[in-house]
């Protein structure tokens, strides 16, 4: 599998922008938040776990997280061509643990695409969204936690990819078609 990670502060678009990937690359999208509010949503134990985390606005632990995400991997056709990772890694331990479960499957990661979006709009985002998602983490004081975990622990991420040369950077702000256009630039020449 050829794999790429959609970057950004929650709210920057990584959801939207990964359904028009799925229909025009034939991925396969991989959002690790989508697959614990499942698990929170079947009641089960591990969901209370991640709830306990998720509506404080604190990230999962890491050995949780990626049990959750091998166990996915684990999981998918054979043909798989590629996947859309959408918020993971948040991590630097989590960026690292993931190049190294590719190389152990013969998969890669060709590149980090990072949707930039300024805070002020991030937080109109979501403050909107909270309308109608019935997230219990879209409301003021939870994303303003996010928006301080993203910094501190996601950003790191960001810099491990610029140093191996998997990084690239687009303008998050504009119509939901143009920014799909700035991605598609960059995909364009992974998936040829
Ligand atoms: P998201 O849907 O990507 O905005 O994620 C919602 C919440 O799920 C986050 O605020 C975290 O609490 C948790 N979460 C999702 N992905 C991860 C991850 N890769 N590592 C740790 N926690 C995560």
């Amino acid at each position: 599998m050829v794999n790429i990670i959609l970057c950004g502060a929650p709210g920057s678009g990584k959801g939207t922008q990964s359904d028009f990937i799925v229909d025009k690359y034939a991925l396969t999208h991989l959002s690790t938040g989508d697959l614990m509010r499942k698990e929170m949503a079947s009641g089960s134990e591990l969901g209370q776990l991640l709830n306990s985390y998720i509506s404080q606005g604190h990230l999962v632990p890491d050995d949780v997280t990626l049990q959750l995400l091998e166990q996915y991997i684990d999981s998918l056709p054979k043909d798989t061509k590629g996947l859309i990772f959408d918020g993971f890694p948040r991590t630097l331990n989590q960026a690292i643990q993931l190049e190294r479960l590719m190389k152990k499957r013969g998969d890669k990661t060709a590149m980090l695409i990072d949707i930039n979006v300024p805070e002020d709009e991030i937080i109109r985002r979501l403050l909107e969204r909270g309308k109608t998602s019935g997230r219990a983490d879209d409301n003021l004081e939870t994303i303003k936690e996010r928006l301080k975990v993203y910094h501190e622990q996601t950003r790191p991420v960001d810099d491990y990819y610029e140093l191996i040369d998997k990084y690239v950077r687009i303008q998050g702000l504009g119509k939901v078609s143009e920014i799909f256009g700035r991605i598609s630039r960059v995909l364009d020449k992974i998936y040829k």
